[in-house]
C-alpha cells in the first residue's frame, strides 16, 4: 500500500527539483490553481455531450484530481506533517458528523 507520507516528500521533492517554490504559502497558491484547473478539466467532462466525453477528456480529469492530491501533500511535507494521521482523524471526524447530522 502506498505511505501518503513517503509520497508526500517525493511530491516536495520534485517540485523542488523542478524549481518551484515548495514553501507552503506558495504551494497553497499553486493547490488553487489546481482546483481551478480540475474544475476546469470537470466542466469539459461533464458538460458536454455524451458522444464528446472522450478518454482524454476523463484522463485530463483525473490528472487534475492527482495535481491537487500532490500539491497538498507537497505543503504536508513542508510542515513536516503525519498526513496520514490528519487525514484519519479527519475521516473519523467527518464520521462522526454525518451521525450527527443524519
Ligand atoms: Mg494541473
Amino acid at each position: 500500500m502506498m505511505n501518503l507520507n513517503d509520497v508526500a516528500e517525493q511530491a516536495r521533492m520534485l517540485a523542488k527539483r523542478r524549481g518551484f517554490n515548495t514553501d507552503v504559502l506558495s504551494t497553497l497558491k499553486h493547490c488553487a490553481g489546481e482546483v481551478i484547473e480540475a474544475t476546469e478539466a470537470y466542466t469539459q467532462f461533464e458538460y458536454v455531450a455524451n458522444s464528446d466525453r472522450t478518454k482524454a477528456k476523463k484522463e485530463a480529469m483525473g490528472q487534475e484530481l492527482a495535481d491537487i492530491v500532490i500539491c497538498a501533500l507537497t505543503a504536508s511535507a513542508e510542515l513536516g506533517f503525519d498526513i496520514e494521521e490528519y487525514i484519519g482523524e479527519a475521516m473519523q471526524k467527518n464520521a462522526r458528523r454525518a451521525y450527527e447530522t443524519a
